[in-house]
């Protein structure tokens, strides 16, 4: 199947708000996908639906062959604990303990025994091996964004979500975690789907969907920066209009 995750007709309400309206898309499978839009156009609303993270007001959200819409909250849990990788732009690692227990933890929550080799290749290809019995805090900012990659891939998901994993980092160590990222989907087959609102960023995919209120608005195969911006730019003015 070449195809992650789909989405049917979905929905979102917040109350009034309606921070997904009707969305249908398909998430193609090995690739590294991009998700831009002005501030409140849904991006995030979509990453939580589509990760079995938060049902849809209304629609389906379809991971592997099952529905998810139709799940109750312990059998969502469950299924995106075997499908799905989520990495946070603020790391969210537990502060009290180690690098290396922080990694494991999902699996042991899940009552997997951790695949030694796997983690092993991963922590090497992150570059965190010397951290691994730090605490977060004894880390930069960009070793815990890789030591969170590891951990949302220690399970080998079919998909990894992203929501502005480059947000709080500085310009270097942003660009290592996109360059790991790239290398994943290209070296590794992993599917990645990464919320930005940089260009440059999302430049690194090799697509971009860009939102609008709640609505997919393009569809963009390998976009340069600069195409991104100008396009960013007026979606903006015509929010603030
Ligand atoms: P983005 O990530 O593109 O900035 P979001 O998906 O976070 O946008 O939000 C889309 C819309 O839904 C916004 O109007 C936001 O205020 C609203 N929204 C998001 N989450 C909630 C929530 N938990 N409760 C109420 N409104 C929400
Ligand atoms: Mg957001």
């Amino acid at each position: 199947m070449n195809t992650v995750v789909t989405l049917e007709r979905v929905t979102k309400s917040y109350g009034e708000v309606v921070a997904l309206d009707g969305v249908t898309l398909a998430f193609p499978r090995g690739r590294f996908l991009a998700v831009m839009g002005p501030s409140g156009s849904g991006k995030s609303t979509l990453l939580q639906c589509a990760a079995a993270l938060d049902p849809p007001t209304s629609g389906s959200v379809i991971i592997g062959d099952v529905d998810v819409s139709k799940l109750s909250e312990t059998k969502r849990t469950v299924l995106r604990r075997k499908h799905i990788g989520f990495i946070f732009q603020a790391y969210n690692l537990l502060p009290a303990v180690s690098i290396m227990d922080n990694i494991t933890l999902p699996l042991r929550l899940a009552g997997v025994r951790p695949d030694r080799a796997w983690l092993d290749e991963l922590i090497d290809r992150v570059g965190i091996r010397d951290r691994l019995n730090h605490r977060p805090a004894q880390l930069s900012g960009g070793q815990q964004q890789r030591a969170a990659i590891v951990r949302a891939l220690a399970a080998r998901p079919d998909v990894v979500f992203a929501d502005e994993p480059t947000g709080a980092l500085d310009l270097r160590s942003a660009a290592q975690v996109l360059d790991l990222l790239r290398r994943l989907v290209d070296e590794m087959g992993q599917t990645v789907i990464m919320v930005t609102h940089d260009p440059a960023a999302a430049a690194r995919a090799h697509d971009t969907l860009v939102m609008a209120d709640g609505r997919v608005v393009d569809l963009l195969n390998a976009p340069s920066a600069e195409d991104l911006a100008v396009r960013l730019t007026r979606l903006n003015r015509a929010v603030a209009a």
